[in-house]
């Protein structure tokens, strides 16, 4: 690094030399890995932008509706820009979807009834959707008599055999978990999703294929719609809303099952013509116009998180030179006192709250305690610089966002600061 940044490093930011050392010599080992992240930059920048001059984008799409929101012409064609962008027939993606889990969950009760079984082929999903799935007295699909059954992954990957066996004439849907979650289990790619459909569409042609597709957006070139899912699902303070969407979620799929999820969201028979787009609109596309660059920034910061704390002596996950398909990063702390340290060094590098220092708290919809540290300008996105753990065994932390690589590796930075100030680890460089 040249001496005005170990200055700046140094005096305003309080990072030792050592730090900054270990930091430059990750820059060099991971040249070629983020050469090969801006070829994924290009190919979805080119899509994205041809989404929107296909669809005739015009100016007076950037404005908003109020109310019911009929005749919102703007809102239609950002869902015609997303159906070009993920390969479907439709898409619905609004401000009323508040998160990733409510899209999933719009997917979940909106397409299965009574009698019908879902089958997560990927382990255990995401935290939040256990009470939905499972839960009692919260209207889960248990108490709607939607039955649910499970096969792990095996090796990390999935279990064709296992997945045969439990596929049976109740099962109407498939679950597939793209990113890890908050598990050490490998991120499922593109490959391995085509793949993964293809099987299960032979066992059973009208089992509908849904993928959880949070955390995955435009890490790769194809999403799971064009390889074969029949529906998507993901939150807009991710990937898809490039760090400018102030909120929302999408699910684009075919036309029946996107017309379910609508009516489910609204009321049945309402559907996806009414919905305001209060200040959306303008943000969420400018949004899916920046996305790929600024998943390309993440993706780039993963990488040379992966590497900096793998150097530290950490075991991370995956490590800096494997496929991505994902913008997480799982580092294994080891203990709590680590794991919150960590959090809060990258606190301190966050542009807003950096002085405040994260706290263990009860989430809702989590079993368990979750901390988070972010600093970021709109409240929990992800897509910016953020950690977060639950607060149980292996104490391991996930690592994500990142608007620009700079800023990640300043984050990084900070957290491997903070643990050694704190004397809670002593840095074994190689
Ligand atoms: C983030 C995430 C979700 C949903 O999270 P929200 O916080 O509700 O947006 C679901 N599945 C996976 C794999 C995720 O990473």
């Amino acid at each position: 690094m040249n001496n005005t940044i170990r200055e700046i490093l140094k005096s305003r930011y309080s990072i030792s030399d050592d730090i900054i050392t270990l930091a430059d010599s990750v820059m060099a080992e991971i040249k070629p890995a983020i050469e090969n992240v801006q070829k994924i930059v290009e190919y979805n920048q080119l899509k994205v932008t041809a989404a929107m001059i296909e669809n005739n984008l015009s100016d007076f799409h950037l404005n908003d509706s109020t109310g019911y929101g009929y005749n919102d012409t703007g809102r239609d064609t950002i869902e015609a820009i997303y159906s070009r962008v993920f390969g479907t027939e439709d898409a619905l993606v609004r401000p009323q979807i508040i998160s990733g889990t409510h899209a999933i969950i719009l997917c979940l009760f909106g397409v299965l009834r009574p009698g019908d079984e879902l089958l997560c082929v990927t382990g255990e999903p995401y935290d939040t959707l256990k009470d939905a799935i499972l839960g009692k007295n919260c209207g889960s699909l248990r108490e709607y008599n939607i039955s649910y059954s499970q096969v792990d992954l095996k090796n990390g990957k999935p279990d064709y055999n296992g997945i045969r066996e439990k596929i049976n004439e109740k099962t109407r849907m498939v679950l597939i978990q793209r990113s890890r979650g908050y598990s050490l289990r490998p991120t499922l790619d593109i490959e391995s999703i085509k793949a993964l459909i293809e099987y299960i569409k032979e066992i059973k042609e009208d089992i509908i294929c849904f993928v959880d597709n949070c955390y995955g957006e435009f890490t790769e070139i194809y999403e799971p719609t064009e390889v074969g899912a029949d529906v998507c699902a993901g939150s807009l303070i991710k990937n898809p809303g490039g760090g400018i969407a102030p909120t929302g979620g999408y699910v684009v799929g075919k036309r029946n099952i996107i017309e379910q999820c609508a009516y489910r969201l609204y009321a049945p028979g309402v559907g996806k013509n009414c919905g305001p787009s209060l200040q959306f609109n303008r943000l969420a596309l400018q949004g899916l116009f920046y996305a790929p660059m600024i998943v390309g920034e993440a993706l780039k910061g993963s990488i040379f998180i992966s590497r900096f704390f793998e150097r530290a002596g950490f075991k991370v996950h995956p490590s800096y030179n494997e496929k991505r398909s994902d913008i997480v990063t799982a580092i294994e702390m080891g203990n709590r006192e680590l794991l919150i340290s960590f959090c809060r060094g990258l606190q301190k590098a966050g542009p807003v709250d950096a002085y405040i220092s994260p706290e263990p708290w009860d989430m809702p919809g989590y079993n368990h305690q979750v901390i988070m540290a972010g600093g970021s300008f709109i409240q929990g996105a992800s897509i910016e610089l953020s950690a977060d753990a639950p607060i149980r065994e292996p104490y391991v932390v996930y690592v994500q966002g990142g608007i620009n690589f700079f800023h990640a590796k300043l984050g990084a930075m900070k957290a491997l600061q903070n643990i050694i100030d704190e004397g809670l680890y002593a840095i074994k460089l190689d």
